[in-house]
């Protein structure tokens, strides 16, 4: 796409969001966080190899993720996503993302407005989904933060276990080995559903962000959905593998075909609201 091209579609995307009463937004696939940077912190590259060597360790590596998403404060997600705050900020809108690393909550965004249906690095649950009971993640975060800090060794800790069965303890996200309990996004997922019925009859804006295959049924499919039966909506999708629009939303929908994290940092917001 060159520039011309760009900004054409960019303007459209201002235009309609301008004029929109809601707005709803779908973040996916193209939003996570790689882990790949995680070696510009020494600790936590140390901590990584004592994992290798003693394997009986593997189960402090997603604490070792939530100590890199504590730490970082930028990087191409963040700006993308200060940028889409830029563009919505004064709207009423929603965020699904199907992202388990909050990286969105870095930047100005009502956390009111945003259901994480995937989990996150917050709370931990029982590894055998043995009730629906969520426990907060930081006292064993600190103690293994504390562990690198001090080098005493990630050998010194001891995993925490289920007060009700005794299972290992993980993080309630969807990555997480066991059976994913949903408990933790349901109060958000309810505002969101409200939220939703009540755009019908609204003059809507959708922009679906780099969501791929993996979910279809989380974002892309009901997004199609809400967009086929709004008649006042406007559908974008903006994905560098998957932007193509189904046969129904072929004349309504735009498909714009780059990686959705890049149209992001390269919209120019000087011309916006
Ligand atoms: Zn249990």
């Amino acid at each position: 796409m060159d520039r011309t091209e760009f900004d054409a579609i960019q303007e459209e995307l201002l235009a309609n969001i301008k004029t929109a009463q809601v707005v709803l937004i779908g973040i996916g696939e193209e939003f996570n966080e790689s882990f790949q940077e995680i070696e510009q912190f020494p600790q936590l590259t140390s901590a990584l190899e004592a994992v290798d060597m003693n394997p009986t360790l593997e189960w402090t590596v997603p604490f070792l993720e939530r100590l890199y998403l504590e730490q970082t404060k930028d990087g191409n997600q963040i700006e993308a996503y200060r940028k889409l705050y830029e563009l919505v900020k004064d709207k009423d809108y929603f965020i699904i993302t199907t992202c388990i690393d909050e990286h969105i909550k870095k930047t100005g965004f009502d956390l009111e407005r945003i259901v994480e249906p995937c989990g996150t690095y917050k709370m931990l649950q029982c590894r055998a989904g043995c009730s629906e009971k969520l426990y907060p993640a930081e006292d064993i975060t600190q103690l293994v933060r504390q562990a690198m800090i001090d080098g005493v060794g990630l050998d010194s800790l001891t995993q925490i276990t289920c007060p009700e069965c005794g299972a290992s303890l993980v993080f309630n996200n969807i990555t997480s080995e066991g059976k994913y309990v949903e408990e933790g996004y349901r109060a958000q997922w309810e505002k969101y559903t409200k939220w939703l019925q009540l755009t019908l009859n609204k003059k809507l804006c959708i922009i679906e962000l780099g969501v791929g295959m993996s979910l279809p049924d989380i974002i892309r499919w009901p997004f199609e959905k809400v967009a086929f039966y709004n008649r006042k909506s406007s559908f974008f999708r903006i994905n560098g593998s998957v932007w193509h629009m189904t046969e129904e939303l072929k004349n309504k929908g735009i498909s714009i075909e780059m990686n959705a994290v890049d149209f992001l940092r390269n919209c120019d917001l000087s011309h916006a609201n």
